[in-house]
């Protein structure tokens, strides 16, 4: 397939894969094809899905079957991604109506003569971004082995890209804001021998050619006290710590670092640091063996940290993981339980700081029409600003909260 070809790009799954589905989509326009919104008016469907919890799984399937019911019938459905990876040959078996399985760094135009190389999506070219942000990704795989995740079995181990790559993309992208996502941010550079905090050198280059820098996944024993002053300083003082549970028991079951005091530690440093700071983070329900006490310390954990955002996740129990030998699995029912309990005493602290905000200026990136960001919020993972339609969109805009609901708040002119 070629000129005048069309294809259709369906990406499934997290930050990380958007990033993929960008440079697949440069990769397929440089070889002569376009792209097309209408699913019956394609050639070529390309599905970029996800595999990381079984969830995910069955959403990438139930979208390859709907996706087979609406096309025309000359189309072609290419699926890559993680479930093209994970599942290979195994996933073309199960679903006869696929024309191509294509894992990681494999073409996923039928037409073979296709020269992207092999294994780096990474560093293809990206064409500019529609929106005032974007994600950007840094490096792929990752060393550590936490016990519930099945990533490094199929990611293979860190592989990051070199700075000058990833700077050339920055100016490419034209943005105001750049998202830096990897499996282990803060190990940014490790594999490439380049001294073991080339995070903070790229971060400090980044700062000079976009206003607002954000780093999502940080695994908590890498923020030492020079990443820490450089993202209070520097970038947005956001602070995405990936803690997945607080009990040290529990956390060295999942071959992982930290304790809740180690946490409490880190986070009041950072506060004193930056009284403005911002704190996402995610945690684990239902690990074998967690217990009441567990439970009991993640609540106390939650009570007091007043973390403005947090996202709870059901244990997946993954093949080929640690977890998956392990004994003591929790009852589902009790696990639904854990997470309402959880998410409910959440939601109040989130509602509650942002009430807090009400009457506060604020300055505001404005992503489309009538909707906008402030330093506190992700885009796509946290809540939104409601902003005066009149703001101008890819701008920023100096505003005032004039009210908060849930998640969300409404600002207006000064
Ligand atoms: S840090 Fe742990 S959870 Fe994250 S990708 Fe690596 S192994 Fe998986």
């Amino acid at each position: 397939m070629g000129n005048g070809s069309k294809f259709h790009l369906v990406t499934l799954g997290c930050p990380k894969n958007e990033v993929d589905s960008e440079k697949l989509a440069g990769s397929l326009l440089s070889d002569g094809m376009e792209a097309t919104d209408d699913l019956t008016n394609a050639d070529l469907i390309v599905v970029n899905t996800c595999a990381f919890v079984e969830e995910a799984r069955e959403e990438s399937i139930e979208t390859i079957l709907n996706i087979d019911e609406l096309r025309n019938e000359e189309s072609k459905i290419v699926v890559t991604g993680c479930l093209a990876e994970r599942y290979g040959s195994e996933l073309q078996d199960y679903l006869p109506e696929v024309d191509r399985v294509a894992g990681f760094g494999v073409p996923v135009s039928l037409n073979k003569k296709s020269n992207v190389p092999e294994f780096d999506l990474l560093n293809l070219p990206r064409p500019a971004a529609s929106k005032p942000w974007s994600y950007l990704k840094v490096a792929e795989g990752c060393d550590r082995a936490c016990g519930f995740c099945s990533i490094p079995s199929f990611r293979g181990p860190q592989r990051s890209r070199d700075m000058n790559s990833i700077l050339e993309e920055v100016d490419s992208l034209q943005v105001k804001e750049v998202v830096l996502v990897a499996q282990d941010l803060a190990a940014y550079g490790r594999d490439q021998g380049v001294g073991e905090k080339s995070i903070i050198p790229l971060v400090e280059e980044i700062t000079q050619r976009v206003d607002w820098v954000r780093l999502l996944y940080l695994y908590p024993s890498e923020l030492n006290q020079q990443l820490i002053d450089v993202m209070c300083s520097l970038t947005v003082p956001y602070f995405d710590l990936s803690l997945q549970h607080v009990s040290p028991s529990l956390l060295r079951k999942m071959k992982r670092w930290g304790s809740g005091d180690r946490f409490r530690d880190l986070i009041s440093e950072i506060r004193k640091n930056s009284p403005e700071a911002v704190f996402r983070s995610n945690f684990i329900v239902g690990y074998p063996g967690e217990t009441e006490e567990d439970q009991d310390e993640l609540i106390d954990f939650v009570k007091e940290m007043q973390l403005d955002w947090c996202g709870f996740f059901p244990f997946s129990d993954e093949e080929d993981t640690y977890a998956s030998g392990l004994e003591g699995k929790v009852d589902r029912a009790l696990v639904v339980e854990r997470l309402k309990e959880l998410s409910s005493l959440q939601d109040a602290i989130t509602s509650s700081k942002r009430d807090v905000l009400i009457g506060e200026r604020i300055s505001v990136l404005v992503d489309s029409l009538g909707v906008g960001r402030t330093y506190r919020e992700a885009p796509e993972i946290d809540g939104i600003v409601c902003v005066p339609e009149s703001c101008e969109v890819g701008e920023f805009a100096d505003l005032i909260v004039k009210g908060a609901l849930g998640p969300d708040l409404e600002a207006d002119l000064i």
